[in-house]
Formats: C-alpha cells, structure tokens, sequence
C-alpha cells in the first residue's frame, strides 16, 4: 500500500510526489506519457516561479532557451506599450526539457515515476484508494492526488465539466533574420474576440506563438490568421499546432474530496489576467506537501492553505482578467498606460505585490466597479 499516489508529472505532480518523498512518504507517481514530451505551453516563467524553483534547488536552468527583458504590449487600438523587464527578465524553457527534468528531480528524492502508465479510475474503500493503472494493472494508496493537468481523470470525477477555455500554441521554425526580429523581447497582443492574447515567445530555435482566451470559439483560424497577418510568406500551416484547455480558476469548483484532492491545473489553478499556470501548479504542490509533513488531517489542512493564501489571489486575477479582456479599452487608459500600474503587475509576478492591492491601489479611479469577492469566493 502506497502512502500517496500522484496521477500526473507535469510541474505540480513531479514536484508534489518528490517534496512528499523527501518527507519520508512512499510516493507512487504515475503518468501516461513517456518523457520526454510536449505539452502546449508558451514555457514562460516569471520571476516567482523561479525563486520557487530556486529555493528548493530544482534543475531548471538548464532547460533556459532565452532570457528575456523587454515585453511589448499591444492593444489593436494603439502603438505598444513597452515595458522593462531588466531587473526580473522572462525565463523562457521548453516543457520537453522542463518537465523532464523535474520527472527525474521526483525519482531522485525516492517517488517511483511509472510512465506509459495511466489512471484510468479508482475506487474509494474503506481505508484504501483501489486504483486501475492502464486498464491492466492495479495498486492501493491511502492518498490520491490528481496532478492529470486540465482534463485529468480524478479532476473530471470532481468537476465532471471540462473547464472551456483554451490555449493554443504553433511552433514556428522562422529564416534567421525574421527570429532576429524577435529574438529579444516577448510580445503580448490584446485579442478582445477571444477575451485573451495573443503572444510570440523567442525559443532557441523557433518561435513560439499563441493564442488563449476566455472565449474559444474559432481560437485555431484566430491564431491562423494572427500568423498570416504576422508572419508573411512563411507557411505555417507546415508547423505543429497544438490546442490545450486552460482552466483559468473559476470559484465553486472542487479541489480537496479526501482521501482525494488535486493540485496545479487539474485544480483549475491559472491565473485569469495573464495565463500563467506554472507558478501556481508549483505552489499548489508546495502548499500540499507541506500538509502532508505538518501532520493529521492533511487534506483539510491543504484546503484552508489554499482558501488563505492562493485562491483570493487567483479570484482577482479573473475578475481583473474578465473586466480587461471586456472592456480593452478601459484597462488600456486606467491600466497599463499608467507606469505605475505597470509596475504592480511586474510586482505581482515577482511576488512582491498581491492582485488585491493593485485593485484597493487603483480601481477608485475606474469609472465601473470592480467589486470585492464574496467570502466564499
Ligand atoms: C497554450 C498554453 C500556453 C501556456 N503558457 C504558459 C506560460 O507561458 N507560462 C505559464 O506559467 N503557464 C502557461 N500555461 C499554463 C501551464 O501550461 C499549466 O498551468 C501547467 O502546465 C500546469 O501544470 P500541471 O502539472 O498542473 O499540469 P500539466 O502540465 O498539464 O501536466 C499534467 C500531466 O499529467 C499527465 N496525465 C494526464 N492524464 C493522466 C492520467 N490519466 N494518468 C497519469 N498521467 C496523466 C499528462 O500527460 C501531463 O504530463 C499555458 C497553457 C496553455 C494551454
């Protein structure tokens, strides 16, 4: 019997099954692929997702493609809004590598990584967790956490509707002197039809495009004629294309069930504004193994550290989120025309400022209201 079986290593689940090991756990990991391999992500880590990293000393920098410091922002509506990012460059790395490393961080540590090997579903008894590994194989836990990403089984047993908003992410190979072009900033393109952005991330060898949004409709023509209007005479249709949902957090969904609880995006922990997820799949894991080592009762320890110190972050972000991409040209005068409203977002990702002071700080000046969550939120 396994003391806690992790279904998932991505970000939430290597970390989660290795911090869980080195507290002395035994830690079945499994996970349907093999490694390496991809998943659809624009691989940008701001600086608090790598002081996490840093501070638990994970292999990540070695997986760096790109450091980035200039973000240029775009509304349809106006030139760019430019904006420095010397002191905390963009972190850019492949989820290939990425994930990799992170998969054999776990092993390290002591969790037994089986990949090729699904959950397919399980059963909860007793005082065991009966779980169907590939339809062929069966294992017993006390704990399971769901780290299966966006559409994960255990996610789906506890939210059965698949969250609808999406990413989408082409892969561009680019002639030398069109990267050149990109080679040193990132770019952010406001797209008010599929409440979202558009982006373009230099990686070492390709560029790497996207689009995501609140509203998913028709996203692959979106991003086919964001490259055609981009990109001339490059045939992108030649390139890989991947659609991925992206569960911005929305409240009411269920996270902790125990013996069963889920961490990263199977959680639907992605920030509402900007659409990272990383960061927050790492924290998850951190918040959950820290319960597990203070003690009893883990599961509902991890849910009231989520409740205090993560979702009222990650409810701003989507109220904040849903306003801007509603309204772009609001946020674009009473938001990021103000140098100093562009601050607190780099503060905010730096993890020196909260979501809730940037609206106490700003939102009097709006002309609509953006009102407070409500407790239960
Ligand atoms: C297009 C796009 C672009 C994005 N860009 C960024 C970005 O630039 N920066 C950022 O911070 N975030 C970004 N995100 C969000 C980020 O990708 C996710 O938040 C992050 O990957 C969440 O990590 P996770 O470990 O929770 O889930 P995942 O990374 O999805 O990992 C889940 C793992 O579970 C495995 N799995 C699934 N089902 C099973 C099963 N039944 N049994 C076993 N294993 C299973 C999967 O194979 C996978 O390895 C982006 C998302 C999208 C869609």
């Amino acid at each position: 019997m396994w003391d806690i079986a992790v279904a998932g290593a991505g970000p939430a689940g290597s970390f989660l099954a290795g911090l869980l090991a080195r507290e002395n756990f035994s830690v079945l990991l499994l996970e349907k692929e093999t490694f390496p391999r991809n998943k659809s992500c624009g691989g940008g880590l701001p600086p608090h997702a790598t002081k996490l990293l840093d501070s638990y000393n994970l292999p990540w920098r070695s997986t760096v493609v790109n450091s980035v410091e200039q973000a240029h922002l775009f509304f349809d509506f106006n030139s760019p809004i430019e904006i420095n990012l010397s002191d905390h460059p963009l972190q850019l790395v492949t989820r290939r590598q990425f994930d990799t490393g992170l998969a054999s961080w776990a092993v390290d540590q002591g969790a037994e990584l089986r990949t090729g090997s699904p959950l397919q579903s399980y059963k909860i008894n007793d005082k065991e967790i009966q779980l169907n590994i590939s339809g062929t194989t069966s294992e017993k836990s006390r704990y399971l956490i769901g780290a299966g990403g966006a559409a994960g089984p255990v996610t789906r047993r506890l939210n059965p509707e698949i969250p609808p908003h999406a990413g989408m992410t082409a892969y561009l190979k680019v002639p030398d002197e069109i990267f050149a072009d990109y080679a040193d900033r990132v770019i952010f393109d406001v797209q008010p039809d599929y409440q979202g952005y558009a982006w373009i991330f230099p990686k070492q060898d390709h560029l790497n495009v996207g689009l995501g949004g609140y509203e998913t409709e028709g996203l692959k023509p979106g991003l086919y004629q964001y490259l055609e209007a981009t990109f001339e005479n490059i045939d992108y249709r030649l390139q890989d294309s991947v659609g991925h949902p992206l569960p911005f957090y929305s409240p009411g969904r269920q996270i902790v069930d125990s013996p069963v609880a889920l961490v990263g995006d199977a959680a639907g922990l992605v920030d509402g504004l900007i659409g990272e997820g990383i960061f927050y799949a790492l924290k998850s894991a951190e918040l959950c193994a820290k319960s597990f080592a203070a003690g009893s009762s883990p599961l509902i320890q991890y849910k009231k550290e989520l409740k205090t110190r993560l979702l009222p972050e990650l409810n701003w972000s989507r109220r904040i989120g849903r306003f801007a991409y509603q309204h772009p040209r609001l946020a674009y005068e009473f938001g990021f025309e103000n140098a100093a409203v562009r601050e607190y977002l780099k503060d905010i990702v730096s993890g020196k400022c909260s979501y809730r002071n940037l609206v106490k700080q700003f939102s009097p000046r709006l002309p609509v209201s953006l009102s407070f969550p409500r407790r239960e939120d």
